[in-house]
């Protein structure tokens, strides 16, 4: 078989790694001919708007996927036409517009931050009051990372953000005072078998995720069913194939939803090592219909992103238990070039074996 994978950077390379072991092989569309999963399969440059360069791409490919959920939805429809193409491109619709999302979740009867669209001036006057502050603008499409919003503590603030994300498109969020940010990742396959993996805590630094820690230290039987059932929730709904990510902020014992990710993402790196089946691993499988994996733990496990810079490799691999991941990227400012997953049989063990690796992974 052989697997077509829309994006070609590490989260393409990790599902590649994760599939050999089945016998699979792979394509990556990027736009970028130094895309990092070129390195353990074929790269095709290009781009995703030229419909003549997706029937190319798609020849000789059994099935689709894609690994950042801003590929154009029109070119995973177009491909769909073509091949079988997971997960469903309505799951990307949503997933691309913050408005839809949070509405799509709703509308599942999740709980959410308070939000209100805002395409005008009259329309950001009533989302302040609706929503409160502080709040958070943000532009609906195209933001990540904590990049595309901006903080509104006082309302004499809030035309300026306006104006500086565009005075169109957005929406506008009650800023949750939040216990910490949790995500869980489901799974769910072909044949409707679904699973889960444990909540996760995940810690960010100036918007993007810098610490995980599977399972999410403390979290109750009571979350962990909550978590999974909004998430069972969206699969069905979504008729979806693959891995979903939902990220979740937890208030007390109330969990509100956040973003989706449909594909694998970052908060599941871990389960390479920690888990019974990894995340890349389980999407594949789901894909294919092939039986799910298990989704337990080995122990507890965290995950430190690498982000703009290289550590030395042999202080990180002196600390036992410690694994990297080093994606083959060149080295940026705020880029994430790789991570490290460190996996002990005990949680108190965990902590202390971590300090290291936080410095290490300091910029
Ligand atoms: P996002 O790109 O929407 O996931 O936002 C990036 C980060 O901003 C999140 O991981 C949170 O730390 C924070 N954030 C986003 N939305 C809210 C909100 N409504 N209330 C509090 N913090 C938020």
């Amino acid at each position: 078989m052989r697997i077509g994978i829309l994006g070609g950077g590490q989260l393409g390379r990790m599902l590649a790694l994760a599939g050999y072991p089945l016998g699979l092989s792979f394509r990556f569309l990027d736009p970028s001919p130094e895309a990092c999963a070129g390195e353990v399969g074929e790269l095709f440059p290009g781009s995703f708007d030229d419909e003549a360069t997706l029937t190319r791409f798609a020849q000789g490919l059994d099935l689709i996927t894609y690994e950042f959920e801003n590929v154009p939805v029109a070119a995973a429809r177009f491909l769909e036409g073509l091949l079988p193409l997971y997960p469903p491109p309505k799951a990307l619709e949503v997933a691309q517009d913050r408005l839809l999302e949070k509405r799509f979740f709703r509308g599942l009867g999740v709980p959410t931050p308070p939000f209100h669209p805002v395409e005008g001036l009259p329309d950001l006057e009533e989302g302040l009051k609706r929503v409160g502050l502080p709040a958070l603008l943000k532009t609906r499409r195209g933001g990540y990372d904590g990049k595309g919003q901006a903080l509104v503590r006082a309302p004499e603030e809030a035309e300026a953000a306006f104006r500086a994300l565009g005075g169109k498109g957005l929406i506008l969020e009650g800023l949750v005072p939040f216990d910490r940010e949790l995500s869980l990742l489901a799974v769910r396959g072909t044949t409707g078998e679904v699973a889960f993996y444990p909540l996760v805590e995940n810690r960010h630094q100036g918007g993007i995720l810098r610490l995980s820690l599977a399972p999410a230290p403390g979290a109750s039987a009571a979350l962990w069913k909550k978590a999974e059932g909004y998430a069972r929730r969206a699969l069905e709904a979504l008729d979806y194939v693959g891995v979903l990510a939902l990220e979740l902020f937890q208030v007390g014992e109330e969990l509100l939803f956040n973003e989706m990710a449909p594909r694998v993402h970052n908060s599941g790196h871990w389960t390479i090592e920690g888990a019974e089946t990894s995340q890349f691993q389980n999407h594949l499988r789901a894909l294919l219909g092939l039986p799910l994996g298990s989704t337990a733990p080995r122990g507890y496990s965290a995950m430190v992103n690498l982000i703009g810079l290289r550590p030395d490799f042999r202080e990180v691999l002196k600390v036992p238990g410690a694994h990297l991941h080093w994606y083959g990227k060149a080295v940026r400012l705020g880029r994430k070039v790789g991570h490290i997953t460190l996996r002990r049989d005990r949680p108190e063990e965990l902590h202390e074996a971590l300090l290291p690796l936080l410095k290490l992974a300091a910029s």
